[in-house]
């Protein structure tokens, strides 16, 4: 496996990881300590806690997020949705991708190097149980890079197994937020042969992550990643980033008496922590860096060696390094802010206002009315749904207001199962000259909880 070269300066012409002939180069990041790493692992330990933790919450017998793409059954903080709140779901996306964007032109790529699932897993667990079992970046180059001995067989025999258990624990929780707890369950309790699919899906899960953090890695990152190439159109010069303080780093080089030099001593320290493998001294603007701050630690650590104050590699603007001037509210941010807040209240009255269930009463095509000259009752024909759009079973009772009368034909709907659609037929009578020739019929319907709904719809009769 080739090396990646620190020495090399023309990094506009090809991936870091990557050689001119376009062999890959592989990454050694590192090992790395220091407040920010150590902020970062706290908040990662936490995060990795609800991510596998939550799946195995239900309230009132419901989890709390649940992704059934399969059964389009999903969940949201405990709130079911389905198809039929699509407008709901769009419009969440839509407020969501404003969020991403207005967050980054003002914080850069916090989420990626705090809070990214790819990031927490491969830097604080795939990279660490490698740092335990190989040693630290130059150990594993040399393990790498040496013979196929009993030590390397066992270390690296070790490691890919951890790798693959991790992975089929990472595999099995997201399957659990798509399929649930009960039916995940089902899949391991069971006999295996009833549930081919499923294995089949956790295994091709356990695959994927396995090769993405065992080979793949920072190229997520750099190549897949559609956020990350958003970037460049995303980030202004006002964007909060990981920056390096070339007015006060440059002339780079190492300490010297006779010549006047920057405070970079030009260690490499901090190329040699980057899990992406690229020089931060190179400018801020390059789409590889992930503001994972290891180079931030890695820097810090260097200055407090060399008695220089801190933060030569630091969060900060690029106007902020040229011209110490602070983060201004920018026309750009005054946008993003003015439709993301439009947009999160719209959603938000949607949210509130939204009832449980959903209901449709046509008339039934074809047909217009019928009359009974012994009776003179004039009977129009309907067919109403009702989605229950509850976790429970809900019951329901419709009703009209005098002098008009509803009987179902067929089934009643009455009660309506959680997810189920319930479909009935009734008429609406009235004798003649009842009811207003082209008054419009209100058809209420309540639910078990006393919640009211009211449908229009038009009743037609023979001319008076
Ligand atoms: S760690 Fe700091 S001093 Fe060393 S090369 Fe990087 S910026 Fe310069
Ligand atoms: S340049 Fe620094 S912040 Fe960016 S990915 Fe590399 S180590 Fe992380």
């Amino acid at each position: 496996m080739s090396q990646i070269n620190l020495d090399n300066d023309d990094f506009r012409n090809h991936l870091y990881n990557q050689a001119k002939d376009g062999k890959r180069l592989w990454i050694y990041p590192g090992r790395i300590i220091g407040q920010l790493y150590t902020l970062r692992t706290y908040i990662s330990y936490l995060l990795l806690t609800l991510l596998f933790g939550l799946p195995w919450v239900e309230i009132n017998g419901q989890p709390i997020f649940l992704f059934n793409i399969l059964e389009r059954k999903f969940i949201f903080w405990t709130v079911p949705f389905f198809p039929q709140d699509f407008h709901l779901v769009a419009l969440g996306l839509v407020s969501f991708l404003i969020f991403i964007s207005l967050f980054t032109v003002l914080f850069g790529r916090i989420w990626c190097g705090w809070a990214c699932p790819q990031t927490i897993f491969m830097e604080m667990l795939f990279r660490k149980i490698e740092y335990w079992i190989e040693g630290d970046d130059k150990a594993q180059r040399r393990l790498n890079e040496g013979p196929w001995n009993n030590k390397k067989i066992i270390k690296k025999g070790f490691k890919h197994t951890l790798f693959l258990i991790l992975s089929f624990a990472i595999s099995n929780t997201f399957l659990m937020y798509i399929i649930g707890k009960a039916d995940w369950l089902k899949i391991i309790n069971e006999n295996p042969a009833d549930h081919i699919k499923g294995l089949a899906a956790m295994l091709i899960f356990t695959g994927v992550f396995y090769f993405v953090f065992a080979r793949f890695r920072e190229l997520v990152c750099i190549v897949v990643c559609p956020y990350g190439r958003l970037q460049g159109v995303l980030l202004d010069n006002n964007s909060i980033l990981v920056q390096y303080d070339h007015k006060r780093g440059e002339p780079r080089g190492k300490i010297s008496s006779t010549v006047e030099k920057g405070d970079c001593i030009d260690c490499h320290w901090c190329v040699r922590v980057c899990p992406t493998g690229i020089d931060i001294r190179n400018g801020s603007n390059q789409l590889e860096c992930i503001g994972c701050t290891s180079c931030i630690d890695a820097c810090d650590e260097v200055m407090e060696k060399i008695h220089k104050p801190k933060g030569l590699i630091r969060y900060d603007s690029f106007n902020g390094v040229n011209s110490r001037t602070k983060l201004k509210f920018t026309k750009r941010i005054a946008a993003y802010t003015s439709v993301l807040i439009l947009i999160i209240s719209v959603l938000a009255f949607m949210l509130l206002t939204r009832r449980n269930w959903e209901s449709t009463l046509l008339r039934t095509p074809g047909m217009t009315y019928q009359y009974d000259e012994k009776t003179h009752l004039v009977s129009n024909l309907y067919q109403l749904r009702i989605l229950n759009k509850s976790m429970k079973s809900q019951g329901f009772q419709v009703s009209l207001e005098a002098p008009l009368r509803l009987v179902w034909v067929g089934n009643q709907i009455e009660q309506v199962q959680p997810g189920h659609m319930a479909k009935g037929e009734f008429f609406i009578q009235a004798r003649t000259r009842a009811w207003k020739q082209g008054e419009k019929v209100h058809v209420k319907i309540i639910n078990s909880a006393g919640k009211e709904e009211s449908l229009k719809t038009s009743f037609i009769q023979p001319d008076e």
